[in-house]
């Protein structure tokens, strides 16, 4: 009877060491399951933000200037929009300039800014200013000099080139339009060549502010009648960097609003 005993001691010892290898084999088993693998909770790191590029033109619609009454005209003849043009001749000359700007601002109008060498020149930063806020920068030539009374064609281009070259070194981009001085450019032999390579367009005006003639700062108001009450579609605008001009511009920008008009740069150079 002992000896059975002891055959079925080793018998359940024997299932129980089989049941325990099993389970250990089964335990083995799962830990060889391949591991996941490890999730990456490091956060890619953020696009660093871009400065926006400043838009020099936010408009969508295409202008340019008609190179004999010099107003400004869409390119789609479908588009009868009322518009102006506004520009500012004799800058930047500082002291009334930031006025003009923040005027601007308010009724989101860009101009075109026509400098001349010696005011770009001692103030290049507020060239670039200009520019940045949206606004074009023109030539006025570097002396201001009268080119019909300039009698070659070295001294005429060097009166359009050195200026160019300044702007173009101050806002990177090349320069589109050219104000002469005075209006004064028929009797100049060269003028029209020297712009026509380099793809400058030259213009005048069709609608002056008399800035120049009222003179005094408190006849602004003077100013501001002028070009509201000769406003016509496409008109081009000439006004100076000066403190009458200043001191009329949002009365005469809220007068041709109220008449339709929107204010709108060239983005074209069409030589018909
Ligand atoms: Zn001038």
């Amino acid at each position: 009877m002992k000896k059975h005993h002891w055959l079925l001691t080793l018998l359940i010892l024997f299932i129980a060491f089989s049941l325990i290898f099993i389970g250990c084999d089964d335990s083995s088993k799962e830990n060889k399951q391949p591991t996941p693998p490890a999730t990456n909770n490091e956060q890619e790191p953020a696009e660093p933000n871009e400065p926006e590029d400043p838009t020099p033109i936010e408009q969508t619609e295409k202008y340019y200037i008609n190179v004999n009454n010099f107003r400004i005209k869409p390119v789609d003849p479908e588009n009868t929009d009322k518009v102006v043009l506004l520009t500012f001749d004799d800058a930047p000359q500082g002291t009334f300039t930031h006025d003009i700007l923040d005027t601007l601002d308010k009724y989101n109008a860009k101009a075109i800014f026509f400098v001349t060498g010696y005011y770009a020149n001692r103030d290049k930063d507020l060239v670039k200013e200009i520019y940045d806020r949206g606004h074009l920068i023109g030539n006025h030539t570097w002396n201001h000099h009268n080119l019909n009374e300039i009698t070659s064609y070295e001294e005429t281009e060097r009166e359009v080139n050195r200026l160019n070259e300044l702007i173009k070194e101050i806002t990177g981009e090349d320069v589109k339009y050219l104000r002469p001085p005075y209006g004064a450019h028929s009797n100049n032999p060269y003028l029209n060549k020297i712009l026509k390579e380099q793809n400058i367009q030259k213009m005048t005006w069709s609608l002056g502010s008399r800035d120049w003639e009222f003179i005094y700062p408190e006849r602004h108001d003077d100013v501001a009648n002028e070009v509201i009450n000769n406003a016509h579609n496409g008109a081009n605008i000439l006004m100076h960097d000066k403190e009458i001009t200043a001191l009329a511009l949002d009365k005469m920008l809220a007068g041709l609003q109220e008449k339709g008009y929107s204010f709108v740069l060239p983005t074209e150079i069409i030589f018909e």
